[in-house]
């Protein structure tokens, strides 16, 4: 009986040697230690043994039993610790693999064209004056000489908040504000966010960015204005785009022009862009009207000024190629990527 626990506990550390994973060790275990196992088979010596040896032999079983499963125990935590670092491994991070690069914002087309704008206007002597989104009647139109009932206002389909208050349709209505605050020589340059109440088009849009300048001192002629915005357009456009000024008419300037540069596109060849025309128009001006000086408190018989403004996504779909307007809002990474 000792020496067939002898032989039992020599044969399980022969065979324990032989195991490399978890799965081997539990198979192991139950041939030894399991209800049907070896160890099983000497608790069945004991019936044979003499009653005066039974409680010798039991007890060496029983320290036999314990051997091996502490043998056991101690196989186990050894195995799972080798199993967890294989795992581990095969999850290390392979320094030398090429990163995925991270999601860099960028500026949005319009923002960059924005900026290039009052870069150049900055750059000419101009200051930026903000103003108000929410705006009243009278800046947005009564003091810019556009009565109530004036038929002009309705070249603007505003959104009105309240009959006093409305969002502003152009960023004209700094013009007011800065000349009522501040003394001549006034220039500056408005840019800001404006909105119509207008069918949403591949070329109209219920908001868009504007950006307006004025110029108010003693004896600012026409020659000033054209000669202001030629040197503006040269600067963005490059020194051989063609210009061309045509009589307009806005209520807060007289008199009024409207500005066109030759098509981008085809040269002034003509192409659909500019509608066969040779020609694209880029911004509305005009001399200030004497009554808007005398609303603002600037007396007009000592003073004079002008006033130009254009639209910034206009420009855009200008000089980027884009054939909607409404490219600009729907955030498709497919396009905003490309810049
Ligand atoms: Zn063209």
């Amino acid at each position: 009986m000792e020496q067939r626990a002898f032989l039992l506990k020599a044969q399980f550390k022969e065979e324990l040697q032989l195991v490399h994973t978890s799965q081997d060790l539990e198979a192991l275990r139950v041939k030894f230690l399991g209800k049907k196992g070896l160890l099983q088979e000497l608790v069945g010596f004991l019936k044979t043994a003499t009653p005066e040896e039974r409680p010798r032999l039991g007890q060496l079983i029983n320290a036999l039993k314990n051997d091996l499963t502490a043998l056991c125990d101690e196989a186990f935590h050894t195995l799972s610790r080798v199993e967890r670092l294989k795992q581990l491994d095969g999850e290390a991070i392979d320094v030398t693999l090429p990163g995925k690069r991270p999601f860099q914002g960028r500026k949005h087309p319009v923002r960059l064209l924005f900026d290039e704008v009052l870069d150049i206007l900055v750059s000419m002597g101009f200051s930026i004056q903000e103003g108000p989104d929410v705006d009243s009647d009278y800046y947005n139109f009564e003091g810019l000489n556009y009565p109530k009932d004036h038929p002009a206002r309705e070249m603007q389909d505003t959104f009105y908040i309240s009959p006093e208050m409305l969002l502003r349709s152009h960023t004209s209505n700094v013009q007011l504000r800065v000349m009522e605050t501040h003394a001549p020589p006034i220039r500056i340059v408005a840019p800001g966010t404006v909105y119509r109440n207008e069918t949403i088009s591949a070329r109209s849009h219920v908001f868009f960015h504007q950006v307006e300048m004025l110029y108010v001192d003693k004896g600012v002629s026409f020659v000033d204005l054209f000669s202001t915005i030629d040197s503006f357009l040269k600067r963005l456009f490059g020194d051989s785009v063609k210009t061309r000024f045509r009589p307009s008419f806005f209520p807060f300037v007289e008199p009024g022009l409207e500005v066109d540069i030759g098509c981008t596109a085809c040269a002034s060849a003509g192409c659909s862009l500019c509608k066969y025309s040779g020609w694209l128009e880029i911004l509305g001006a005009g001399m200030v009207h004497p009554e808007v000086l005398r609303n603002a408190g600037i007396d007009p018989e000592v003073y004079s000024g002008y006033a130009w403004g254009l639209g910034v996504e206009r420009l855009a779909l200008l000089r980027y190629g884009v054939k909607d307007i409404r490219f600009f809002t729907e955030n498709d990474m497919r396009l905003l990527s490309q810049f």
